[in-house]
């Protein structure tokens, strides 16, 4: 049967639900694990002062399975972990409360109480599973948690608790247990509202919009501009124009970086095709922001390509900007993607040059044809007077043979140190910050911005063959 392929929008919906799942369930589990082990390492400590050895070895074994717990959460390892806290606790509990917990006279029984935490995380954990697990462990959980409320139920064992510590237990247990169930209603509160209520509204902003593109001028060693990089920003209804480091994270968490990327695209690839009829702007090559989730899609060549073919623009104005950060997983793969793009003539830049992993191995690997120095070193630059970081980067793209531009350019003092050493390209507010469509083209009409002669730009678009997988 062939179902219909869901649209950008519904896988945006259903990774979005999902990351938030989760994050609910891995919070969970850190929340749990962490108060086993912090009760077992208590009770462990009482009983082996008691000489009760039997109880000792169970809390060391509890405290073992909190702390891998918590630990198999943290690698992210969330079914693993479910499927490991869940019987033992089970299993934990139910003995404590026969043999150790049995209601008296004087103490109530209380270690009971924690299975209504348990049945909660349980109910979220548990979602994917079989409906024999996904409803019968939460049931599990309630039903002795009424038998243990409702009888007086327990087995005879050697060792007894003597009754006033068997009462300050009451105590600490229902604190402990009622807490426990407080932070995990809490958990799967406030996870959940405030997230998705920005999710939904970047969403609708996407369909109504609201995103607008800015353009902020690269210019050559003359000052003339010969190119642009595409900066998205937001036009809120009543919070005005919001940044991108406002709304692009979020994005990312949830998927939304997919369809935000595709727009992207195809506005900076209409815009190019826009600016082929118009002499002053037909040359100018438009950068444009790549996140990793976007690299990491299977048909992100095709996606490109089926792009510039449908604006009719030539592959080559085109230029994509990639941070190092997008370059540590699967490199093989991603270098395949990238020489699939650079053999259509579209270009690549290293966006954030060293701010990560720099290492020459990958620089050599990958079809680059740009490094774009990141603007935490210009503007460190003139502050204490270390330049050895830079040169070494212009010497790196010099012996690559790279263009080298620096972003960040604020000062004169920083546009020359630059310039006279061999830097190819410059952005920063010295130059314009970016702008707004009308506000850009009115500054590259302005004579004395054209690009003269300087850096003859690779735009030759290159013909594209369909078959590019
Ligand atoms: P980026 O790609 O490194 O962009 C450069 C940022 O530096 C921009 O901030 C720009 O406005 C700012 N900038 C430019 N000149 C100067 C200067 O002289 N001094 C200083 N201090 N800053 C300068 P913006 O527009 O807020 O963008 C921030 C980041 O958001 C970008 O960093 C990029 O990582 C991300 N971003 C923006 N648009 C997109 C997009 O369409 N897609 C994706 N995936 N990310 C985007
Ligand atoms: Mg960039
Ligand atoms: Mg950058």
């Amino acid at each position: 049967m062939n179902l219909p392929r869901p649209s950008a929008a519904a896988d945006w919906d259903l990774s979005a639900e999902e990351a938030l799942h989760r994050r609910r369930v891995q919070r969970m589990l850190v929340v749990g694990g962490g108060v086993m082990a912090v009760a077992a390492f208590w009770w462990g400590g009482y009983f082996a002062v008691q000489g009760a050895w039997l109880l000792v070895a169970v809390d060391v074994l509890i405290f073992a399975t909190g702390v891998a717990v918590v630990g198999l959460a943290w690698r992210a390892q969330l079914r693993a972990a479910s499927l490991l806290i869940l019987p033992v606790l089970l299993m934990v509990l139910t003995f404590q409360a026969l043999l150790l917990d049995a209601p008296t006279a004087i103490a109530p029984r209380s270690v009971h109480l924690y299975l209504l935490p348990l049945a909660v995380f349980a109910l979220v954990a548990l979602r994917h599973e079989k409906p024999w697990l996904a409803f019968g462990a939460p049931v599990l959980c309630l039903a002795l948690f009424l038998v243990f409320s409702a009888t007086q139920a327990s087995w005879e064992m050697g060792f007894q608790l003597p009754d006033a510590m068997r009462l300050w237990g009451t105590w600490i247990n229902a604190v402990f247990a009622v807490s426990t169930l407080f932070v995990m209603l809490y958990i799967l509160q406030t996870d959940a509202s405030p997230l998705t209520a920005r999710q939904i509204e970047l969403r609708k902003a996407l369909a109504r919009g609201q995103l607008v593109l800015f353009y902020q001028p690269q210019v050559d060693a003359e000052r003339g501009v010969v190119g642009a990089e595409a900066l998205v920003r937001w036009r809120h209804p009543t919070r005005g124009l919001v940044m991108p480091g406002e709304f692009i994270p979020l994005a990312e968490r949830t998927g939304l970086i997919l369809p935000l990327g595709d727009w992207v695209l195809a506005e900076a690839c209409r815009q190019l095709e826009l600016w082929a009829s118009e002499p002053a702007l037909s040359r100018l090559v438009l950068s444009v922001n790549v996140s990793a989730a976007q690299l990491h899609q299977d048909d992100f060549v095709s996606r490109v390509i089926d792009t510039l073919q449908t604006s009719g623009v030539a592959p080559g104005r085109l230029r994509l900007e990639l941070t190092e950060s997008v370059l540590v997983e699967d490199l093989q793969s991603i270098a395949a993607k990238l020489a699939a793009l650079k053999s259509q003539g579209v270009t690549l830049s290293l966006d954030d040059f060293g701010t990560g992993f720099s290492s020459l191995s990958y620089l050599k690997r990958l079809p680059l044809h740009e490094l774009k120095i990141d603007k935490s070193f210009v503007q460190d630059l003139m502050d204490d007077g270390d330049d050895t970081i830079i040169e070494s980067m212009l010497g790196l793209g010099r012996s690559l043979g790279l263009l080298v531009i620096a972003e960040g350019v604020e000062t004169e003092a920083q546009w020359r140190y630059l310039r006279d050493r061999g830097c190819h390209l410059f952005q920063g507010y010295l130059f314009s910050p970016p702008l707004t469509l009308e506000a850009f083209e009115a500054y590259v009409r302005q004579p004395q911005r054209a690009a003269l002669t300087g850096l003859e730009l690779p735009v030759e678009g290159l013909p594209i063959q369909p078959s590019v997988g």
